[in-house]
């Protein structure tokens, strides 16, 4: 399984210049590399492909000491590799018919993270004082956060070093090599509907909202971001209006994948099965009215640790299409149809009274249940149904 573990660096001050200088290098590659590709393609009509690319700047690199040759090779090559990747894709959806933007030469503003593979001008290092250091080739030993420890046993692949609001960080992509034990499933199954409004609600009836901070900082951003729009343009004053939104904006996505993270942890260990919507269907039929950006963020990011905690925990998680879910009465079965401001489940039917969301949740789970996976222990059977308080 891979995941992503990012620190916050804390470099000097001669450490950071070396780091935007070495990012400045690479955008000056992936700048140039663009422009060769437009121009020997009207040139000639083809299309230059990585390998030549990689060959073109190698030359370059060994010709200029002073800068291009300071870059790490595998680092430099990662770069070029990011943009045949957007140019390939380019093309590709091209050809589907989609409507696609040409790739972009990128300003300074727009370019702000190099790759690294990991032990190859990049690599963590111990002091004698078990301080913990990231090494970068021309750079030297830049202080780390270390707030979470690497576990054993896993790989390293690559390190990307990443420039945001002023501040540097670094995502390490593991792979854990340990195949997780699986638990021996205790507790309930529970059903689980992610929803944009709040978090999630639980088959249980326990309903999970946005914490109130979490909706005062984005309030917050939204007044900043009136204030900005009367600005004006171009002003120095809206320009301090931006970088404070910016920096909420961090703030607020930290905010929510820390509150998220500690939501589907308690989840993963309190139950022995999930049942979900399958994400993709969901996205579809959802996010076409419903949806603001910055819900959306949250929404997909939650469903997705959901899932690899559960991998990791070996706890089953089960993806049911989302047709009918909330539409469907969780007592009897039957289809009470209501529009999307209907906050509360009403059947006409059997007479259930049931929050929207958790009606939903119930007929989750239900359909996962009537399809088990297959598992070494008992097949969950309708008993062990959580009754809703
Ligand atoms: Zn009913």
């Amino acid at each position: 399984m891979m995941l992503t573990y990012k620190y916050l660096l804390r470099p000097n001050n001669h450490q950071s210049d070396r780091l935007a200088f070495l990012l400045e290098q690479h955008r000056i590659v992936y700048n140039h590399a663009l422009q060769q590709r437009i121009n020997i393609y009207k040139e000639t009509g083809e299309c230059i492909g990585y390998d030549t690319q990689c060959k073109h700047f190698r030359d370059i690199r060994r010709e200029n000491p002073d800068t291009l040759r300071l870059v790490n090779a595998s680092s430099l090559q990662r770069t070029l590799r990011r943009l045949d990747r957007t140019y390939t894709s380019f093309f590709r959806r091209l050809q589907s018919g989609e409507k696609v933007g040409f790739p972009r030469f990128k300003a300074r503003s727009r370019f702000n993270t190099m790759e690294y593979t990991y032990g190859d001008g990049c690599k963590l290092r111990t002091s004698k004082r078990k301080y913990v250091f990231l090494y970068v080739q021309n750079v030297g030993e830049i202080r780390i956060c270390y707030h979470r420890a690497i576990p054993e046993d896993t790989r390293i692949n690559h390190a990307r070093i990443t420039r945001r609001n002023g501040r540097w960080y670094v995502s390490l992509s593991i792979t854990l090599s340990a195949t997780p034990v699986q638990r021996t499933p205790t507790g309930k199954p529970v059903g689980v509907d992610v929803g944009l409004r709040r978090i999630a609600a639980l088959s249980t009836g326990e309903l999970i909202e946005n914490p109130r901070w979490l909706r005062n900082n984005l309030a917050r951003l939204r007044r900043l971001q009136r204030h900005a729009s009367r600005q004006v343009k171009g002003s120095r004053r809206q320009h301090t209006t931006y970088q404070r939104i910016a920096r909420l904006y961090e703030k607020i996505e930290n905010q929510r994948r820390d509150y998220l993270h500690k939501i589907s942890q308690g989840i993963v260990k309190k139950y022995a099965l999930i049942a979900v919507e399958d994400l993709k269907l969901t996205f579809m039929n959802r996010s076409r009215h419903l949806a603001r950006a910055s819900y959306d963020a949250g929404f997909g990011i939650f469903r997705r640790m959901l899932e690899y905690k559960a991998e990791s925990a070996g706890i089953p998680l089960i993806a049911v299409s989302p047709v009918n879910t909330s539409q469907a009465c969780s007592g009897c079965g039957r289809i009470v149809p209501k529009d999307v401001s209907v906050r509360v489940h009403q059947c006409l039917h059997c007479g259930l009274t049931l929050d929207r969301d958790v009606n939903a949740a119930r007929n989750i789970l239900m359909l996962a249940l009537q399809n088990p996976p297959g598992r070494g222990g008992q097949p969950i059977t309708w008993a062990d149904m959580p009754s809703v308080g």
